[in-house]
């Protein structure tokens, strides 16, 4: 049973490292950013309510997105645990989070943190393509988190372990996997 956040900037492998985390703890990924690209090409409502704040970099506003988050919560292979990746992503939606776990009361085990240095990750970006993926729109995705995510790190204190996640991907997994076990 492990429920677990992951946090850092665009481009700091959450994606990759959510889903290798995932196989490897045995708990589903779920990953905010592919579930509304999952809705916006199945053109569902909430997909196009979405569409334009993704086009932008902006964040989707909250009464979609933890609205969204909690279906998907409550579907039962979440109830062993999860690795939540692109959520919460304001100090808001941390709040928003807590409050529907402990509907159930539970909480969360950790929060993990990948490190990676900007100019790094906005290289990364720039090499990947995705539609979303243009200079001005990676930079607005980076101005928003270090205005709204970044403050999260701090707020989750006590649970926060901070991963070095510049290496290769199976190195950085294993950091991972090491801080987690190593956690008291
Ligand atoms: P990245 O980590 O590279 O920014 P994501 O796939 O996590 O990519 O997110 C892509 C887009 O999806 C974001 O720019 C935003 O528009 C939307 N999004 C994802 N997660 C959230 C969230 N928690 N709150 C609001 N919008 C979100």
């Amino acid at each position: 049973m492990l429920r677990l956040v992951l946090v850092g900037p665009p481009g700091a492998g959450k994606g990759t490292q959510a889903v290798r985390l995932a196989e490897n703890l045995g708990v589903p990924n779920i990953s905010t950013g592919d579930l509304f690209r999952g809705n916006l090409s199945q053109r569902t409502e909430l997909g196009l309510a979405a569409q334009r704040f993704l086009d932008a970099g902006e964040l989707v506003p909250d009464e979609v997105t933890v609205g969204m988050v909690a279906d998907r919560l409550a579907e039962p292979d979440a109830v062993k645990g999860f690795i939540l990746d692109g959520f919460p992503r304001t100090i808001a939606q941390a709040d928003a989070l807590s409050e529907l776990l402990a509907e159930d009361d539970h909480e969360l085990d950790a929060v993990v943190a990948l490190d990676v240095p900007e100019d790094v990750v906005v290289a990364r970006l720039l090499g990947r393509g995705r539609c979303d993926d243009t200079e001005d729109v990676i930079r607005r995705r980076q101005e928003i988190y270090r205005d709204e995510t970044y403050p999260l790190l701090r707020h989750y204190g006590h649970l926060l372990l901070t991963v070095d996640a510049v290496g290769d991907i199976a190195e950085v997994t294993e950091r991972v996997l090491t801080a987690l076990s190593s956690r008291t």
